[in-house]
């Protein structure tokens, strides 16, 4: 067990650090969206989550401002403008993100404050709402300071909510001028498809694992190739991992520390995340009962004597339970449920896991009750 915190830096830290875009696999997306910007004032960067579709936004949206930008277009990290960009204090550009997303960021907006003084007396929204994009609106008509235009980060448009989404369409089909909107999302399906049409798309790949697994080795991770395993090849993913103290080792432990009904790397998660590992450990222990391969564990890391029936239960209890994970449950009595219910599933064949998993329509562990 490795008690030892990492050193890594927050992901946010490294991937705004100073105008230069630190992550590889997006220099190309960027010079790409670049070309496309100077055509289209509503640009959607495609990207799945967890490989810095902020930060290409944001590199973006620093290059269209950066008043000594490079023969490639790119921000010179340097000059005022890239500055006031870096100390979130640009007065020509406007960063939208979910309200929860704002305070992790300092990107704060009209009337929010920042996290030491909300004193988390409130739980933050994960939805980008209508009177957000109110103040956006606000901010919108107004003459650009700095004689660069003005640039609209919006991340990622999933979380506008449908008024939120609505208020926005008009801006969206004739922004004032010298406006530039840059929108992210990772499921375009999820959005209105008349946000979608409005906007010039720009598909943004993934890394392949052995750059993803040679940049997170650069930051100090160890068998980099374990995590991006656990989190799909996001290595934004993997950082953020590393922050929790989950590194390799306690990834590999978890599925025997569940079926010992200890929470193991889960201790400290919240529900969400919780469910999204328990579903990974559900995939791979259904797989290695019928003898296939894991997709997010090595080989070995399933305990012996798995019965298929208890974990197809479990995985359908996970299911259910994930469609409520935004409910307001006490974390830890919700996260010592799962963590029974894992252990059932994974060391007691025959019996019923979702005897003891929680329940939001009969659980009367709402926060604060
Ligand atoms: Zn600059």
């Amino acid at each position: 067990m490795s008690a030892e915190r990492p050193t890594t830096p927050a992901p946010s830290e490294l991937i705004e650090g100073g105008g230069r875009l630190p992550l590889p696999w997006l220099v190309a997306p960027l010079t790409q969206a670049l070309a496309v910007a100077r055509g289209h004032h509503a640009l959607l960067l495609r990207a799945a989550p967890g490989i810095g579709a902020r930060a290409l936004a944001l590199s973006l949206a620093q290059s269209r401002l950066c008043e000594a930008p490079g023969p490639n277009g790119l921000a010179c990290g340097g000059c005022a403008s890239c500055r006031l960009v870096h100390a979130h204090a640009h007065p020509d550009l406007f960063v939208l993100l979910p309200e929860i997303e704002r305070r992790q960021t300092a990107w704060l907006i009209g009337e929010d404050k920042p996290e030491a003084e909300e004193g988390g007396k409130r739980k933050p929204s994960r939805q980008i709402r209508i009177d957000d994009v109110r103040v956006l609106l606000d901010w919108v008509t107004k003459t650009a300071a700095r004689g660069r235009g003005k640039v609209v980060l919006l991340h990622p448009a999933e979380a506008l909510n449908a008024h939120a989404a609505s208020a926005l369409l008009k801006t969206l089909e004739e922004p004032p001028a010298a406006v530039q909107l840059v929108l992210t999302c990772s499921d375009a399906m999820h959005l209105l498809p008349t946000v979608r049409s409005r906007c010039q798309q720009v598909v943004v790949p993934p890394p392949g694992v052995a750059e993803a697994a040679a940049w997170l080795a650069a930051q100090g991770v160890v068998r980099p190739e374990v995590l991006l395993a656990a989190c799909d090849g996001r290595p934004l993913e993997v950082l953020a991992c590393q922050e929790r103290g989950v590194d390799a080792e306690r990834w590999a432990a978890l599925p025997a520390e569940l079926a010992a009904g200890r929470p193991g790397a889960l201790a400290g998660a919240d529900v969400p995340l919780a469910l999204q590992w328990l579903l990974k450990v559900c995939h791979d222990a259904m797989a290695a009962a019928v003898g296939a391969p894991g997709r997010y564990f090595a080989e070995g890391a399933m305990p012996d004597g798995l019965a298929l029936a208890a974990l197809n239960r479990w995985h359908r209890e996970l299911q259910r339970l994930a469609l409520a994970a935004e409910h307001p449950w006490h974390e830890a009595l919700a996260l010592d449920a799962l963590v029974s219910g894992a252990r059932l599933a994974l060391s007691a064949p025959g019996r019923r896991p979702g005897d003891m998993a929680p329940n939001p329509s009969r659980t009367p562990s709402r926060a604060g009750a």
